[in-house]
């Protein structure tokens, strides 16, 4: 039975003691850092930065106080995530979104570098058979994984698995092709059906990789697409088509985290899961809605299943509140079954079966 400490988003007093931030702190001192992270340790935090228009990620305050608690243990921090717009607008968005140097107390970098092209190639399992891990997150000594809960259009739910199997894993290989195209979809690719199409030009817009382009016709640069939809879900006329692969998506994920979590040594990683302002939605998408449930608080593990299947339960038990995407969703369906289509455990059960973790957890409240 994994322990998953959690502290409440409630907070009762006009105390800084109640609050989320003092929580935290409370926290990391309770799991003790230097159990993972020994002195001059390279830390990668990773997180994900958020997107222009997405205001509802972890929030700097929360990665200061990571921070500061590995520091105190004598590692050496850096914030990161991987590229998914061109570097220099990416480290932009997590300028915008107030991730900094200055706020977070460390440098903030790009995992797999400015053009997201820097890589190791590690074995992944038998969908993928292998994927490029991004540089820093490759060579980092230990890692703590911060991670905004909320939903995703093909994975159901986005949690610690899914942070690292699209984030640790680099944007493209040294020749420039997409590297987490081989997540979202193996065998498909995106087509166009001319007959549909208005040409409006929507799809070209949201495309963060440039991988469209519009003249009397949508050219697809196959070499490029990431297979990630948003062109799909944009387009009103369905002209744009992507075979979901629903549950091999979800395998290939676990493989893809696993193959991040295999380039530490064993007990080096630990996880952190924000179940606050859950989304329907990714974080890379280009607007926030409401939140789904209430806000519930802060889980913490070294065990990515266990990690993600008490987070994942605590959100689908949750009441759905008024006014959002959720509300006129059928009472009997899962919340994230229900707002995306997809069953959200899928890819936690089979990180399971890759050995990731194990699925039974225990949470012990800290308030
Ligand atoms: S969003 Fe749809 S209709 Fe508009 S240009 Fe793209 S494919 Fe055509
Ligand atoms: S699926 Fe669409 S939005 Fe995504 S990278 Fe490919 S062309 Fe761009």
């Amino acid at each position: 039975m994994k322990e998953v400490i959690f502290a409440s988003a409630r907070s009762k007093e006009f105390s800084y003691q109640t609050s989320m931030v003092a929580k935290l702190e409370r926290m990391l001192r309770k799991v003790d850092l230097s159990r993972y992270i020994a002195k001059d340790d390279y830390v990668a935090i990773k997180t994900h930065f958020g997107s222009e228009g997405g205001h509802r990620i972890v929030r700097p305050i929360f990665l200061k106080k990571v921070v500061e608690a590995v520091k105190a243990v004598g590692g050496k921090p850096f914030v990161t995530d991987t590229v998914r717009l061109k570097g220099l607008d990416y480290l932009e968005i997590a300028n915008m979104e107030g991730i900094t140097p200055l706020s977070v107390g460390c440098p903030v970098i790009l995992a797999d570098g400015l053009f997201g092209r820097n890589c190791q190639r590690v074995s992944a399992g038998n969908i993928l058979g292998e994927i490029g891990i991004a540089s820093e997150i490759y060579d980092a000594d230990a890692m703590v994984v911060v991670t905004h809960c909320k939903g995703h259009i093909q994975a159901g739910y986005g949690g610690a698995i899914k942070n690292l199997a699209m984030g640790a894993v680099s944007d493209k290989n040294r020749e420039g092709k997409s590297e987490r195209a081989k997540i979202h979809a193996t065998d498909t690719q995106l087509d166009w059906d001319e007959g549909k199409c208005e040409l409006c030009g929507d799809c070209v817009d949201i495309c963060d990789h440039d991988a469209l382009t519009m003249s009397e016709k949508i050219e697809i640069n196959h070499f490029i697409c990431h297979k990630c939809r948003r062109c799909v879900e944009v387009c009103e006329n369905d002209a744009l088509i992507l075979p979901v692969m629903e549950d091999e998506f979800q395998m290939a994920m676990a493989e893809a985290a696993k193959a991040a979590l295999d380039t530490f040594k064993k007990g080096k990683v630990i996880f952190i899961n924000f179940v606050m302002e859950v989304m329907p939605h990714c974080d890379c998408h280009p607007h926030s809605d409401v939140p789904v449930i209430n806000d519930q608080g802060i889980l913490m593990c070294d065990d990515i299943v266990a990690m993600d299947l008490a987070s994942l339960d605590m959100i689908e038990k949750s009441p759905r509140l008024p006014d959002s995407a959720a509300e006129n969703l059928d009472a009997k369906t899962g919340l994230f079954k229900g707002l995306t289509g997809r069953d959200p455990y899928v890819h936690v059960h089979h990180a399971a079966k890759l050995g990731l973790g194990q699925k039974e957890y225990k949470l012990v409240r800290m308030d």
